[in-house]
């Protein structure tokens, strides 16, 4: 997804998008009550349009208290693969690199979290459907 069409779909979860400091190890979080996404602002593009599609996660299920919660963490974690990947694109690059994580990252110019995400995700979705 371009990164216009994905700055569209955060704002119509939140009031706004800021990129400014955060404190070591915080890359992004969704503010509820000031109805914002906070990017730290030393992030690579292919950084930010990950956390900012992880941080879409949260503002669509109005969570609150951070990071803190593994399970919440997973979700959001796997509707930014899903925002982000388009699933012909993944067969491919995961038959063109072998299952290698960074090299399909490289190619699908994501995360390699979020290509573990979109794999945990599809792996869940043929348990349910086989
Ligand atoms: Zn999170």
């Amino acid at each position: 997804m371009d990164d216009g069409v994905l700055e569209a779909v955060a704002l119509r979860w939140v009031r706004r998008i800021c990129d400014r400091p955060l404190p070591a190890g915080l890359e992004g979080v969704y503010d509820a009550e000031r109805d914002e996404i906070v990017l730290s602002d030393r992030l690579s593009p292919i950084q930010r349009r990950c956390v900012l599609a992880h941080e879409i996660s949260h503002a669509r299920h109005h969570d609150v208290g951070g990071h803190g919660d593994a399970v919440t963490e997973r979700r959001a974690d796997i509707d930014a693969a899903r925002i982000l990947i388009d699933m012909g694109e993944y067969v491919t690059a995961e038959i063109v690199y072998g299952g290698d994580v960074c090299a399909m990252a490289r190619e699908l110019t994501v995360m390699p979290w979020t290509v573990r995400a979109y794999r945990e995700w599809l792996h869940d979705n043929a348990a349910i459907h086989r």
